[in-house]
């Protein structure tokens, strides 16, 4: 029998390991996963920290217990990992002034009932837009059309953490109409659940991986379809097929090329396309944003801040806005572990990557100190994510900015040629999440599929009225 169409996945994150199945799975079984680094799993990363297996990617488990079924749920509780209920309801007691202790709950109950009735509001305006997205305005514009712009200090620390805690970027970036409402949470559930489980969350990634790769006996995956430490830097293209070079001087020819790098790696010219992308898909490509979330780690000999029901996430009012916002204490997840988390994005993101974690450290040290008084501890360690820095990644995921109509949405996940694109960021309900990054792989092989098997490989992007 002939041995049918050849086919090179660049990346085995998880859109690249979806895409692969899902082709494997369409007969077409003759790939080649090139991997930069030395792991499957890209954005979804278990790291050791004191004694524990941290997340420093993707952590939970967004949209659970809705109307549909998270399909990394689905996984998660095919894996039975260990996955932990994430309740924000008693975040009004929570709340620290800059200094002086916590706020009113009252006081804060307040504010947050005034950000939930904007939001509102908000859901509204933005389902009455037209879906060419050519009308769509930022958060922040509505937020004046409803005279509402955070200024006070606990305003603002709500704001940051419904809008920059979940996309990275602020309002004054973040489109309205593809975040108001978030089709994460109206179609898959409100609820959010964090894995904290000693294989990781990247079990997710490898349990897809053992569905098509072969492996041993001890669950290594052996198959030599997957290639790791295979940095692409040049892929070359034609109308009769696909040159795929590595930094390592080794070329590879394909039928087709899937390329599912993120957005930020497309950003950059680590991978020179010969000839150049089009225009129009360059253009496409640098104006989607990648933002940068970053979540720090800091383990301490015991722990100084309040324990019990309601008090896992609390949060920091500093005048400077999205100045360490957003703690977490992590004792159901990790009991006895001592670890607080707290959460940075965008311009802080990459200030503190760029500065030593010690520098870092003492920053942080200050804020506790605001809030919890001068007898603390210090901490024995600290882990400082570098996602932005690193050039497999150049960000932690994308976040869909004022300016982007859903046409040119599309183009970003256009095939050009032979030359097809998957990732978080080609997912148009659910870009920047892992499960955008799993339906996403089986889209973009599915186009794949419809022009190997069915001559349809003319993917024509409509201009969308
Ligand atoms: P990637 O995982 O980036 O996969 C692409 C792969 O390509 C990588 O393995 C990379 O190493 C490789 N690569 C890059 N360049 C090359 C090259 N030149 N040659 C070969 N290989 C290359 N999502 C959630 O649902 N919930 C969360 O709580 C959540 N939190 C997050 C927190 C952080 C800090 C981060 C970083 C992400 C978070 N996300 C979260 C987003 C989620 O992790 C991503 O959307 C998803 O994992 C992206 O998968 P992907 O396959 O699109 O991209």
């Amino acid at each position: 029998s002939k041995p049918g169409p050849t086919v090179i996945i660049v990346g085995a994150g998880m859109s690249g390991i979806s895409a692969a199945k899902t082709l494997s799975e369409a007969g077409i079984k003759n790939l080649l996963i090139l991997e930069a680094t030395g792991r499957i799993g890209g954005r979804i990363h278990k790291t050791e920290f004191a004694g524990v297996n941290v997340e420093t990617g993707a952590s939970w488990v967004e949209g659970v217990n809705g109307q549909e079924l998270n399909p990394i749920w689905n996984l998660a509780r095919k894996l039975k990992l260990r996955t932990f209920f994430s309740d924000f309801e008693n975040i009004s007691a929570n709340v620290y002034q800059q200094v002086n202790g916590l706020y009113d709950a009252t006081v804060v109950q307040a504010a947050l009932d005034r950000a939930v009735n904007v939001s509102k509001a908000a859901a509204v305006f933005s389902e009455a837009l037209p879906p060419s997205g050519l009308e769509d305005i930022s958060v922040l514009t509505f937020q004046r059309l409803q005279k509402h712009v955070p200024s006070t200090a606990l305003d603002m620390v709500i704001d940051y953490s419904n809008h920059d805690g979940e996309f990275g970027e602020p309002p004054r970036v973040t489109s309205l109409q593809n975040t108001e409402p978030i089709p994460t949470f109206t179609n898959f559930g409100e609820d959010l659940y964090q894995v904290a489980d000693p294989r990781g969350y990247e079990s997710v990634v490898h349990e897809l991986a053992h569905q098509f790769l072969g492996f041993d006996a001890k669950g290594t995956i052996t198959d030599p379809r997957i290639k790791l430490n295979k940095v692409v830097n040049r892929i070359e293209y034609s109308r009769s097929g696909v040159i795929v070079e590595t930094e390592d001087g080794s070329t590879y020819k394909s039928d087709y090329v899937m390329v599912s790098t993120s957005i930020g790696v497309l950003q950059t010219s680590l991978i020179k396309f010969e000839p150049d992308l089009p225009t129009w898909k360059i253009l496409a490509i640098y104006q989607f944003s990648m933002a940068v979330y970053t979540r720090i780690f800091l383990k301490f000999p015991y722990k100084f801040w309040p324990s019990g029901n309601g008090t896992e996430y609390f949060l920091y009012a500093s005048d400077r806005r999205g100045y360490y916002p957003i703690w977490q204490h992590v004792e159901y997840e990790y009991p006895g572990s001592n670890i607080l988390i707290v959460t940075v994005s965008d311009e802080e993101s990459r200030r503190i990557e760029q500065q030593p974690d010690s520098t870092t450290k003492d920053e942080t040290m200050e804020v506790l100190r605001n809030m919890f008084g001068e007898n603390i501890p210090e901490p024995t360690d600290i882990l400082v994510p570098r996602w932005w820095s690193n050039r497999f990644y150049r960000g932690t995921y994308s976040n869909w900015p004022i300016g982007v109509s859903r046409y040119e949405f599309d183009q970003i996940r256009a095939p050009v040629g032979r030359v097809y694109f998957t990732g978080e960021h080609t997912s148009q309900p659910y870009s920047g999440y892992v499960h955008g990054a799993y339906l996403a792989g089986i889209d973009s092989a599915l186009m794949m599929v419809g022009c190997i098997k069915y001559g349809s490989c003319d993917v024509q992007i409509e201009p969308k009225a």
